[in-house]
């Protein structure tokens, strides 16, 4: 679903480091490869997530081509997902024990500082039901 209006300014920052610091095949230590990241809504505010990604550097080793993002990174929010975990949970909450609208649940999340748009909150209800 692509954006057509400009992502928030991220109101917190936070780095996430992959716990696992070796390599699972050749117990040699992972380097750090490459930084990602993510924009994530929360209730808490717009967060920008750095993301620390760690490689094997042994040239023959079978897990040489495999990325070791951070554990605590899935707490977040979904695979490409651009909302918390906990802005799903509220709406999957508010839809099926409370019975609230789409329209509803919008102005609810926008009250609450969070910037979303209507197919948003149906895209993320669905999510829910998944
Ligand atoms: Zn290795």
């Amino acid at each position: 679903m692509a954006r057509v209006t400009p992502r928030p300014e991220a109101t917190h920052n936070r780095i996430l480091i992959p716990l696992k610091e070796r390599c699972e095949q050749c117990d040699q230590p992972l380097s750090v490869s490459n930084h990602g990241h993510r924009s994530v809504a929360t209730l808490s505010g717009q967060w920008k997530l750095t993301l620390v990604i760690r490689q094997c550097i042994q040239p023959d080793c079978p897990n040489s081509h495999q990325h070791q993002r951070p554990e605590e990174e899935g707490r977040w929010a979904l695979p490409h997902g651009e909302f918390g975990l906990e802005v799903i949970a509220l709406i999957g909450q508010w839809r099926f024990r409370e019975h609230r609208s789409v329209p509803e649940m919008h102005q609810a999340l926008q009250a609450r500082g969070v910037s979303i748009v209507l197919r948003s909150v149906t895209h993320l209800m669905h999510r829910y039901e998944e």
